[in-house]
């Protein structure tokens, strides 16, 4: 078969592009004399949480925005990560609350996601941030598929009227993924691990998200020639190295664009989080 050459959507130009825009308009901001600040709870030690926060910190230092950090030891209780929310939500120099997950396992994480102000809420999992959404009401959308939303329309791709099939149905990629490609006006599908003949309808998409968790699931028999690909999914192989749910060297050659891993999705989850924190003052205002 002699296909084009993919496009490959490159997610740290993307991802540095938008933390760029933020950075001016936050030392406007500044100038004007309002201030951008995103409070980051982690609770234990977790390496791979530390390592997610530390980027986070990062992040924040570059596009100016002041963070303020919470590390808390593994045994704190249910109630003081509660009355540190409280105090939090009702600080008006703090902007955005993230609390990062997992939590240990003596906490409750919906009652700690729903204790966080909604105006606060810069992850946006609070469940009226989900249904604010779902109904097309201003509101904090989850980073990693407002991420992806950017990369597609900054690479110039139309979603309006395209069959948009999403593999995966969690609270933090599949589903947000789903109402965000239907607010632009995408024919969405979603499917999960009880689709009847996953093939035949990945095959319809002109744009797949895949976000199934499984390494390298996605060959070239669950994709139509010419599609867009964007894979979600991020694990690291018994070689070190970093791959997708997509079998990059086997889809590549058949699709019109595709998000390598890494370097893809990954990058434009915390550009997307800088982006809320952002957008948190206005919507406090
Ligand atoms: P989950 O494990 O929560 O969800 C996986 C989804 O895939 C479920 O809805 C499940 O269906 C579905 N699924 C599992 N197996 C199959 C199958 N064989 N066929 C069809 N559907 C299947 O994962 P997440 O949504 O949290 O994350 C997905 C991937 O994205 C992971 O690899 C994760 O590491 C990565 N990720 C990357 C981020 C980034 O910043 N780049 C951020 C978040 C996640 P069912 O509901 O029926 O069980």
């Amino acid at each position: 078969m002699v296909a084009e050459m993919a496009q490959i959507i490159d997610g740290k130009v993307i991802s540095t592009q938008i933390k760029d825009e933020l950075k001016e308009k936050v030392s406007k901001m500044k100038a004007e004399g309002t201030e951008v600040t995103l409070a980051v709870i982690q609770v234990g030690a977790d390496p791979a949480s530390s390592v997610y926060v530390g980027n986070k910190k990062k992040a924040c230092e570059y596009v100016g925005i002041r963070s303020l950090a919470y590390e808390l030891p593994e045994e704190t209780t249910e109630k003081e990560l509660l009355d540190l929310i409280a105090e939090l939500n009702g600080r008006k120099d703090v902007n955005g609350i993230l609390v990062q997950l997992p939590l240990p396992s003596h906490i409750d994480e919906d009652k700690v996601i729903q204790s966080i102000d909604p105006k606060k809420d810069v992850d946006g999992f609070h469940p009226q941030s989900v249904g604010a959404l779902c109904i097309g009401q201003p509101g904090f959308v989850s980073c990693t598929p407002a991420g992806i939303i950017q990369l597609l329309k900054r690479s110039g791709i139309e979603i309006a009227g395209k069959e948009c099939v999403v593999i995966g149905r969690s609270n933090i990629v599949g589903k947000p993924m789903a109402l965000l490609l239907l607010r632009e006006n995408g024919t969405v599908t979603v499917a999960h691990s009880r689709t009847k003949d996953l093939k035949e309808v990945t095959k319809r998409a002109d744009i797949l998200v895949v976000a199934v968790g499984k390494p390298k699931m996605i060959t070239r028999e669950y994709v139509k020639e010419g599609a867009v690909v964007i894979d979600v999914g991020i694990h690291r192989m018994e070689n070190k190295k970093l791959c997708g749910d997509v079998d990059y060297e086997d889809v590549a050659p058949i699709c019109s664009a595709i998000t390598p891993v890494p370097g893809g999705v990954g990058p434009m989850t915390i550009a997307m989080l800088m982006n809320n924190c952002v957008e948190s003052v206005d919507l406090q205002a």
